[in-house]
């Protein structure tokens, strides 16, 4: 197999997809920006599948990319628009697939989600002097943005769901989470804790039959007042947890805190003699015929190196107050 000369570790394709190739790089004190340029012939309709080479336009749009060398970086993406050639389909221009950012999106995927990463733990402004830091271009509005842009689908219908507390904002703020437990979407982000959002939502819910919760009385409280048929599972995490406080209590009140042992038997009461042995760095210490005994200066007094105590039956010190006394 031939390689091109400079296509050998396929570098475009990894980071572009293989339907684009980059015919330019600009790089600026303050930016880099790759210009890209759709390879497909083709494309398929996404609502009917027929396959098209009716060209309907060329378009251009510059979307931000993670950055390289902490700099802003941007791709020119050079894409086309194709004419659904099925005559039944009521699609009838649609757009070439870039696979790294979505319709009408500012930033790629991957930096979309580094974006949301960061601002996690941040407020949005901090999450924008912080992006700026490594070369992405956030402004603290996109970000929140971003944040109310996040597509809560709530179902009505739903008859199994799952529930659990989430902390917004570095453990500030906590909210009452709840996902469809059949395709795990999120149906709601509740704020609070309490179950006070939880028994308002529940109203609304009638047709709930099942409810993974964690171990939260405040969120049992509000399902036995608003759906006491409902039957609530507490998942294997919890219970495990449950178990092993549990035990940790009887292990507790239980088992004394010492327990003697003497020729492989338990002994009922504290024997007299108690062999301790000596730890591995005792040991060693004895070999060294190590000196612990406090360093002293020609007239036989100890050399205190912390002079901020001081002992007042101190040989120095009694001479000194005797001097005094002499005065
Ligand atoms: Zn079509």
């Amino acid at each position: 197999m031939r390689f091109k000369k400079y296509d050998i570790y396929n570098v475009n394709d990894n980071l572009f997809g293989g339907d684009f190739k980059v015919y330019n790089f600009e790089e600026t004190e303050n930016k880099n920006i790759y210009y890209l340029k759709s390879k497909v012939i083709n494309c398929s309709c996404p609502h009917c599948g027929m396959v098209s080479n009716s060209l309907h336009a060329t378009c251009t749009r510059t979307i931000q990319f993670v950055p390289i060398h902490l700099k802003p970086t941007y791709i020119n993406v050079n894409f086309y628009k194709f004419n659904c050639l099925n005559e039944e389909c009521p699609v009838k221009v649609f757009r070439q697939d870039i696979k790294y950012c979505g319709p009408k999106q500012k930033f790629t995927y991957e930096l979309k989600c580094l974006i949301f990463a960061v601002s996690l733990f941040l407020s949005d402004e901090t999450t924008s002097k912080v992006l700026k830091l490594i070369g992405i271009n956030v402004s603290n509005d996109t970000v929140r943005r971003l944040y109310q842009n996040i597509e809560i689908k709530d179902e009505l219908d739903v008859e199994e769901i799952g529930l659990d507390d989430v902390s917004i904002r570095k453990g500030m703020k906590y909210a009452t989470v709840i996902y469809d437990m059949k395709d795990h979407h999120m149906l709601a982000l509740l704020d609070g804790r309490d179950g006070k959002t939880l028994k308002e939502w529940l109203q609304n819910h009638k047709k709930i039959k099942k409810i993974a919760r964690d171990r939260a009385t405040s969120y049992a409280n509000a399902i036995n007042e608003v759906l006491p048929e409902t039957i609530q599972i507490a998942d294997r995490f919890h219970l495990f947890q449950n178990l092993v406080d549990r035990f940790k209590e009887i292990f507790k009140q239980e088992i004394p805190e010492n327990i003697y042992i003497l020729d492989g038997k338990i002994l009922d009461e504290r024997p007299n003699n108690i062999i301790v042995k000596a730890t591995v760095e005792q040991q060693i210490l004895q070999q060294l015929e190590y000196d612990d005994t406090p360093p002293v200066d020609e007239n036989g007094y100890i050399i205190k190196f912390n002079n901020k105590s001081s002992e007042p039956n101190d040989k120095h010190h009694l001479i000194q107050a005797e001097n005094r006394k002499k005065k």
